[in-house]
């Protein structure tokens, strides 16, 4: 809630007139409490697990159209009631986890200092946060991923996670409870130490989880946008992941390719694409068909 009544007021307090994004903010959001502000959190998740994964619904339904060479793994086909089963089972952890999560960790945000006033934060300061955000949650997502694929971790939490071996857009989100409340931590760890306006707030759990769902996608499309990250991970790299299972010792970054690079956890990976290829390149003189992006069936290769 805005400690201003009026724009006028706003506009004293900051001693020059509001933008127009300033404008719309307070009109927004002057009569709501910052809780009300915070739980808004909780619409945009729902949508975005909804609406985000729809597209690929229809990508997947359509392969025969032209997609079937982006699919990551091409002998892997989900149907309808597979992809609906595993939104419901998403939804499922949504009203019973994910929103009452953030129902009770407002006084979280309160200690930490996310603020809800005037002036707005700039684009710039938007995106220089968004990027420190995304840097601390991969590298601590790392280092919990990397745990929970140890013998505990991974038998008593994480293989919920990796029951799709070929992974989905709606499966993003698809984990144990305790794993959704686990990786709560590197989301929240960026906000807390650089604190920001909610606004960036809302952007960044939406953008996270919309990163979630590209990288569960299934598919590689050349054309995705976030191709032009440096070091960022994609659909390939973490579809990687999921192929070899519980087994795999690469590719346990949520977002970008350099914590696995430096603590070398890529090595698996990086054999499997030197072998492809080869193997395409035999293909490609012999003129003959290959049906899979992975030709070897991973046992994976250990990196130490
Ligand atoms: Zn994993
Ligand atoms: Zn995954």
């Amino acid at each position: 809630m805005l400690p201003f009544s009026t724009i006028d007021e706003a506009s004293a307090f900051l001693g020059r007139n509001l933008t127009l994004a300033e404008t719309l903010w307070f009109n927004y959001s002057a009569r709501k409490s910052d809780y009300v502000l915070y739980c808004h959190n909780i619409l945009f998740l729902f949508v975005v697990f909804s609406v985000v994964p729809l597209p690929l619904v229809l990508v997947e339904m359509m392969r025969s159209v032209g997609f079937e060479k982006y699919k990551i793994q091409p002998k892997v086909h989900t149907s309808l009631s597979d992809m609906f089963r595993c939104y419901k089972d998403v939804m499922r952890m949504f009203f019973l986890v994910v929103g009452p999560l953030q129902l009770v960790s407002y006084p979280s945000i309160k200690i930490i200092g996310v603020r809800t006033g005037l002036p707005l934060p700039s684009i710039w300061e938007i995106l220089a946060q968004l990027v420190v955000y995304f840097m601390i949650e991969d590298y601590t997502n790392y280092w919990i991923h990397r745990f929970l694929h140890g013998k505990w971790g991974y038998e008593k939490i994480h293989h919920v996670h990796h029951e799709y071996t070929a992974p989905i857009g709606f499966a993003a989100p698809y984990a144990h409870w305790a794993e959704v409340l686990i990786l709560g931590i590197p989301s929240f760890l960026g906000p807390a130490i650089v604190p920001g306006h909610m606004i960036t707030f809302w952007l960044w759990i939406a953008l996270r989880q919309i990163e979630a769902i590209e990288t569960h996608s299934g598919y590689d499309f050349p054309w995705t946008p976030t191709k032009y990250i440096p070091f960022y991970g994609g659909a390939d790299y973490h579809d990687y992941h999921h192929y070899v299972g519980g087994d795999s010792q690469s590719n346990f970054a949520s977002v970008f390719t350099y914590c696995d690079y430096i603590y070398g956890t890529d090595k698996g990976y990086r054999y499997q694409k030197k072998i492809l290829r080869k193997l395409k390149e035999e293909i490609e003189k012999s003129g003959a068909q290959n049906g899979g992006s992975y030709p070897i069936h991973a046992q994976d290769v250990k990196s130490d």
